[in-house]
């Protein structure tokens, strides 16, 4: 199973994949920022006459929020990783100790769990199961 841990040469790409997925999140939200900018909302408000401008407002803010929510959250989920990364912790599965296999953590390099384990906590957790 050796070719399937992180060395350290893994553990400097996955690094750097982390760093610039962070970077790139950062730029997308201060894009997003600008594009949902008050200045451009009532320009865009001003081709709708039809709807309601409060109710465009909120439409295009809570898309924005959503989205930027969401750049947050994945922006928050790097950090951890970065943080497990320093204490050595990284690439552990939380669920189960082994090591989570490296074409997961190139796919994934926030992955928390192994596949089999991320897998089950899906199937647990999902709101489609019944
Ligand atoms: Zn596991």
């Amino acid at each position: 199973m050796a070719e399937h841990t992180p060395d350290k040469e893994n553990l400097a790409e996955l690094r750097s994949m982390l760093a610039e997925r962070k970077t790139a999140l950062l730029q997308t939200i201060r894009q997003e920022l600008l594009t949902a900018d008050q200045e451009h909302f009532q320009d865009l408000a001003g081709h709708v006459h039809d709807v309601g401008e409060e109710s465009v407002a909120d439409l295009l803010m809570d898309i924005g929020f959503a989205n930027i929510h969401r750049h947050v959250q994945e922006i928050r989920e790097i950090e951890q990783a970065q943080k497990r990364l320093a204490e050595g912790t990284y690439g552990i599965c939380r669920d189960c100790a082994s090591e989570i296999a490296l074409p997961r953590l190139k796919a994934q390099p926030t992955a928390t769990r192994c596949y089999e384990c991320q897998t089950r906590h899906e199937r647990e957790f999902s709101p489609e199961t019944d």
